[in-house]
């Protein structure tokens, strides 16, 4: 390349495409720019419509202020705004500020304003611009209001064009933003059509029915199952509704978080989240909330990034400590207690394997006769676990437990189970030593690893539910499913869409019986769109099949008999890693002889 030392202006349009590649990054930013000018002007319905995912059509409509003849041709120039009166950046009180969103959709799209404004009597303005080229406005009949179409997003940037998912994909984008802007703004009518199709219609509300705005976007579950948040210092307040620890997410989707009416998504305010229910959800969950920080415009700095997601607090120590605060008050409050400090710390001598056992081959021991030889294989393949919920407790003969319990510790490594406590662990003996064992968690390791191999061999293999079963999801959630009806199928899912955001379940594996089908689905459904829905499944194996996995059969809370139980240790012994379960959490515990002494006080 020849270096060329002489320096030019950028010409307005192409400024206008790089500010675009920063503000637009997607057909959801588009709408996303477009709704927070309605907002700002004060709307109180705003409809939005699109098509093939945005890339052919937006439409945003509103009943707000419209704009002036001047208005409208200085809308499009490039750092113009009505929303800085005394250009004061540290005391923003609108969405918008920078005045590049027009500008920018226009430089990248065919954009369409038409608008009328109060003042305007007799006819309202349309003008359009098209990559960058500005045509004279005419007069059209228009109702009070502004109505911006854009039309083929990024033709006049064809790099950009290629980096577009699917229409599902991009779709679900748009539905997250709007969802986000719905729930900040209960009081304005929203609605969005994808083509003919209503995806969804949220009515204006007054102020006593603002919780009907977040059962519509996160639904009547999380409302009932959720601790009010309220709290305040220091000229900032946190207000807003957050889950209980037993309602959890497999991502942090349903975190819909707000700093002066914003939705944001920020590192320190999600940080804090996750401190507050450290104690009480595993880190691989993570609960659902909605909370509104609201804090003096000086305080805080929204203009860290175009797109405005992220914001930078002056006192960042006191948003994260009040935060932390008024969520741990909250759950408190609703007698969610972490463990005491004795039982901790006679815990912290409990040894927890890092990692399970050498590979199944190295195991030699024998089972006794008196244990049912056939459902133990000594052989390195994997083991059957659904013989597990064969043996069911009514079965078994008095005669049986105790030879269960006659059994010879010795021979196994993770020992003879004696009893289970609290339906959830079993409590095992080896000359050595005390095991107890996390029922769920080990179960999760073996269906998982059981998933691996059946996948790697012919495909997880399926069962016919008995009544299929229709399941009502959210259009997040409808999306990220449908997406992958054929891949599921893989996974042993066998499921057909049923219209209006409902599926109809068919199949589920058949190493899930039992399982709670509503929630399977929905964790799934959580799961792929974190992993941003356009990925194939997999390429995306462990995390689809330890969410599988995490709904085996043997929950917590079920009771076990002697030899179920000792049918989990030997299947434990005889799949590798089993020390963890697949979200990295130990799935059973060994105090040793001398330790147990020590607890004693005997050394
Ligand atoms: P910003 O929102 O940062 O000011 P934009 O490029 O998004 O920049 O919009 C430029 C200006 O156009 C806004 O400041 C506002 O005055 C006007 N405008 C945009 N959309 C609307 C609308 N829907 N209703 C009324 N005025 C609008
Ligand atoms: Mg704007």
């Amino acid at each position: 390349m020849v270096f060329n030392p002489k320096i030019r202006l950028l010409e307005s349009n192409l400024v206008n495409q790089i500010a675009a590649g920063e503000v637009i990054e997607r057909p959801a930013a588009v709408i996303k720019e477009l709704v927070e000018n309605s907002i700002d002007a004060g709307s109180t319905k705003i409809e939005v419509i699109i098509r093939d995912g945005g890339r052919t059509l937006i439409v945003v409509q509103d009943n707000g202020s419209g704009m002036s003849l001047e208005n409208l041709e200085l809308c499009v120039e490039r750092h113009a705004t009505s929303k800085l009166p005394d250009g004061d950046l540290f005391n923003i009180n609108s969405l918008g500020f920078r005045g590049e969103a027009l500008p920018s959709i226009g430089a990248v799209s065919r954009l369409t304003i038409s608008t009328r404004s109060k003042e305007s009597k007799d006819t309202g303005w349309q003008l359009a611009i098209a990559g960058g080229e500005k045509s004279a406005p005419t007069p059209v009949s228009h109702p009070i209001g502004t109505r911006i179409e854009v039309k083929d997003l990024f033709y006049a940037t064809p790099a950009r064009l290629k980096f577009l998912k699917t229409a599902t994909t991009e779709l679900s984008h748009s539905v997250d933003y709007l969802n986000r802007l719905a729930m900040a703004h209960p009081h304005i009518e929203f609605s969005l059509k994808d083509g003919e199709r209503q995806v969804f219609h949220y009515p204006g509300l007054t102020k006593e029915d603002f919780n009907k705005r977040i059962e519509a976007i996160l639904g009547k579950d999380f409302v009932q199952n959720s601790c009010v948040v309220q709290a305040q210092r220091e000229g900032m307040s946190v207000s807003g509704i957050t889950s209980l620890p037993t309602l959890n997410r497999s991502n942090a989707t349903d975190q819909y978080l707000f700093v002066n009416n914003r939705p944001v998504k920020d590192k320190l305010l999600n940080g804090a989240v996750r401190a507050a229910y450290q104690d009480l959800l595993p880190g691989n969950r993570y609960p659902m909330l909605v909370l509104f920080v609201h804090i003096s415009p000086e305080e805080v700095d929204i203009n860290v990034h175009p797109a405005k997601a992220e914001v930078r607090f002056r006192d960042s120590g006191l948003v994260r400590g009040l935060l932390i605060a008024s969520l741990k008050s909250a759950l408190n409050q609703s007698a969610h207690e972490t463990s005491s400090l004795i039982a901790s710390s006679a815990i912290a001598s409990f040894r927890s394997p890092v990692v399970g056992f050498p590979a199944p081959s190295a195991h030699t021991g024998t089972p006794s006769s008196s244990f049912k030889q056939s459902s133990f294989p000594q052989k390195a393949s994997y083991p059957v676990i659904r013989q597990l919920s064969t043996y069911a407790m009514p079965d078994i003969e008095p005669e049986e437990i105790n030879q269960a319990t006659n059994e010879e510790p010795e021979q196994y490594r993770l020992g003879i189970a004696h009893a289970q406590i609290h339906s959830t662990y079993i409590i095992a003996e080896t000359n050595e030593s005390l095991i107890i064992v996390d029922q769920h968690a080990a179960h999760e390791r073996l269906v998982y690893e059981r998933f691996k191999a059946e996948l790697a061999d012919h495909g997880v293999s399926s069962q016919a539910l008995l009544l299929p079963e229709v399941i009502n999801l959210s259009t997040d959630e409808f999306q990220s499913i449908t997406l992958h009806l054929e891949e599921l199928k893989d996974f042993g899912l066998i499921i057909e869409s049923f219209g209006n955001n409902a599926i109809l379940v068919r199949e589920i594996p058949a190493l899930l019986e039992k399982v709670n089908t509503a929630s399977l689905v929905r964790d799934l459904a959580h799961e792929i769109n974190e992993l941003g829905n356009t990925l194939s499944l997999k390429e995306n194996l462990n995390e689809i099949l330890s969410t599988m996995a995490c709904h085996n059969s043997i929950r917590a809370g079920r009771k076990l008999s002697l030899l179920e139980m000792n049918a989990l240790l030997r299947q434990m012994e005889q799949t590798p890693y089993s020390g963890q379960c697949n979200h990295g959490r130990p799935t059973y515990v060994e105090l040793k002889r001398n330790e147990i002494e020590k607890l004693f006080g005997r050394r």
